[in-house]
Order: structure tokens, then C-alpha cells, then sequence
């Protein structure tokens, strides 16, 4: 097992393409071509998680957040985070991030919190736009379903559940091949008429290379006719918060208790009660005040998420009740989810969740 591999588990299922132009996901530390000895699953990269994987002789640690985050301009021990990367560094700890793109995939940290709040109806809050294309190709009727296969082998045609979607059209193509031509069917110079069926498919654009290159490999022409067209349609399955259902509604009270047992939260800070039944629930891990508007435009009747400041509470005007339950706890079950990510693949591999509390927020209660 190479480091590598646990690499490519993780990014089949939150690909690095869908992180946020700001993040910074992806290996930070290390070399992947070495053997991974372990892996350690954690919120945050502190010193004390690096000693943990030390003790514990992981050389790989998943977190959550980057630990290099908007840029380093040098290391030498002088802060948290450096010390943290010389420690790696020197005890050769792999460090990977998987942050913004398992927040923006339909089964990632939303996934598990609407899991904890039994939430049913779940749709992404503000699925992601341009990140889609369409492939129209022409191919001779005998090599159809090779090349049809191969397309969806390659990860295209799936849209939402459902999976080998494609649209097909036939027609005459023509071709005439000069003398540097070989052409499959034909010869040099006379104009040939083929029965081609024209595919169509959908594809996550940050699958194009490897979706171009598998459709060659599969089409018996010397030239493939083929178009790509990028889309302005919306992902539903990619995208930003969430939105879902409760079975049955409760009132609001009811549903902070649910929140504050199901996250054991020391403290939920919210807006006015507005005295209305909860049923519909829109939530984001992390911080995620960018999304107050999209959970009223779609006539959420509660908002949840973190890092909520005091000027933004103000943007519920009544409409919604918006509750903070803070940074840490929002995202605690990631964790679980990296391990299950990576068990998935390597069910009996080393993959230990830490047991460092890195949440930085302590409460007084009184
Ligand atoms: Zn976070």
C-alpha cells in the first residue's frame, strides 16, 4: 500500500476539481510514492496529531482543513503551524488535505449531517454551475457499443442517480482521406459514406483528458469526429450547504434539542424564535453565512452552520431562523467519513482516528 493509493481512494470520491478557487487541497506534506505504514484521520493538523502519528507509526495524516492555507512565506519553527510542518517533515509524515471538496460533494460532511438530523429530500442548497460538458462523437454503427462503454467506463453519462445516459442519433457521416491518410474503412482520395450514429453525452468537465483519451482508444477511426461543448447547466450533485426534510415537523425548541444531542453541543447561538414549525431544514458544515440568502430563497424554515458574525444574524429579517452550532462541532463527523473513504478500499489497512481534540473553542458554562 503506497501512500498514493490512499491518495486515489480519497479523490475518486471528492475529486481535488471540485475544492473552491481559494482552498488548497491535495498532498502538503510528503513524498506519495512511498509505502504508507498507516493513516491517521483528523479535523486538524496540529503538533500534537503529528506526535500522535508518530507514536502510533502512521506516515500519513488526512485531515480535513489545510493546514497551509493562503500561502507560507517561510519555515522555521516560528509559529504552530510551522513547528507542526517541521515536525512532519522531519519524522517523513505525509500530510493531505481533503477540505472544500468534501464539503462540495452530495456525500460528503453535509451528507453527514443530514444523516444525524434524519433528514430525508436532500438536494445540494447552491449546486455549482460550468463544471459540466458534452461530448457529441460520431462513430460507424458496428463500434458503437465499444465506444458507448468505453465513454461511460470513463466516468461519462451519469446524471444525479442515474448512470450510462447517452443520446443517439443516426446519419450518413462522409470522409475522404488524402495521402498521408489510412483511413479504417475506404480508400485514399474517394469520398466514402459511412452510417455513423452520432453519441451524446454529459460529463464532469475535469474528466475531459482521460474521457477523450479512452474514447480513442476505443474508436476504430484513424480521426475521431468528435465536439466538446461546455455547459452552463447546474450540477445537482456538486455544490455548496444543504437542503432536507424532516419525517415529521417539530417545533423549533424541539428541533435545537435534536441539534444540541445529536452534535453534543455545549451552546447554539440563533436568531428570534419565530414561532413556526420546523420541517424543512437548510444546513452547511463549516462556515457558511454565504448561504443565509439561498436557505430563504428556498423557503427553508431553519439555517444552520458556524462562524455565523453578528451583522449576518441580522440577514434572517425574519424570514428563517438561522442557528450557529459552531465551527468544530459542525464538522466533527468528517472524520468518520475519511476513515470510511478510505476502509472502503483497504478495509483491513491501518486507519486510526485521532484521538487529539483539535477544536480550539473551549466553553464556560455557567
Ligand atoms: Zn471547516
Amino acid at each position: 500500500m503506497l501512500i498514493s493509493d490512499i491518495i486515489q481512494s480519497l479523490e475518486k470520491f471528492a475529486p481535488l476539481a471540485y475544492q473552491e478557487t481559494y482552498d488548497n487541497c491535495g498532498l502538503l506534506v510528503g513524498n506519495s510514492t512511498l509505502p504508507c505504514t498507516g493513516v491517521i484521520c483528523t479535523l486538524d493538523v496540529t503538533s500534537a496529531v503529528v506526535e500522535e502519528a508518530k507514536q502510533k507509526n502512521c506516515n500519513l495524516i488526512v485531515a480535513h482543513h489545510p493546514i497551509i492555507f493562503g500561502g507560507i512565506r517561510k519555515i522555521v519553527g516560528n509559529n504552530e503551524v510551522e513547528k507542526t510542518l517541521i515536525s512532519a517533515i522531519k519524522n517523513d509524515i505525509a500530510i493531505y488535505a481533503c477540505h472544500t471538496n468534501l464539503d462540495n460533494i452530495f456525500y460528503g460532511v453535509n451528507h453527514q449531517i443530514a444523516e444525524r438530523l434524519g433528514l430525508n429530500n436532500r438536494k445540494i442548497l447552491q449546486p455549482k454551475a460550468n463544471i459540466l460538458s458534452k461530448l457529441f462523437v460520431f462513430v460507424p454503427k458496428s463500434s458503437v457499443d465499444k465506444v458507448r462503454n468505453a465513454l461511460f467506463n470513463a466516468g461519462a453519462g451519469t446524471i444525479a442517480n442515474y448512470s450510462e445516459c447517452s443520446f443517439n442519433t443516426s446519419g450518413e457521416g462522409t470522409f475522404m482521406g488524402n495521402e498521408f491518410s489510412n483511413p479504417t474503412i475506404g480508400k485514399q482520395f474517394i469520398r466514402e459514406t459511412v452510417d455513423e450514429v452520432k453519441i451524446e453525452v454529459i460529463f464532469p468537465s475535469y474528466l475531459q483528458y482521460h474521457i477523450i483519451e479512452q474514447m480513442k482508444l476505443a474508436h476504430p477511426y484513424e480521426e475521431v469526429a468528435y465536439d466538446i461543448v461546455p455547459l452552463s447547466n447546474q450540477n445537482q450533485q456538486v455544490g455548496s450547504g444543504m437542503l432536507g426534510e424532516l419525517e415529521t415537523e417539530m417545533s423549533e425548541t424541539e428541533f435545537l434539542q435534536l441539534l444540541s444531542h445529536q452534535f453534543c453541543l455545549k451552546s447554539i447561538k440563533h436568531t428570534k424564535l419565530l414561532n413556526k414549525p420546523i420541517k424543512k431544514v437548510a444546513f452547511c458544515g463549516g462556515a457558511g453565512s454565504f448561504l443565509i440568502k439561498n436557505a430563504i430563497a428556498a423557503k427553508a424554515d431553519i439555517y444552520i452552520s458556524s462562524d455565523i458574525k453578528y451583522h449576518e444574524f441580522f440577514d434572517a429579517e425574519d424570514k428563517i431562523v438561522v442557528a450557529d452550532m459552531c465551527h468544530w462541532e459542525s464538522e466533527q463527523f468528517t472524520i468518520e467519513l475519511l476513515i470510511e473513504i478510505i476502509r472502503a478500499k483497504t478495509p483491513t489497512f491501518a486507519v486510526l482516528k485521532s484521538e487529539v481534540n483539535t477544536n480550539p473553542v473551549s466553553y464556560f458554562t455557567v
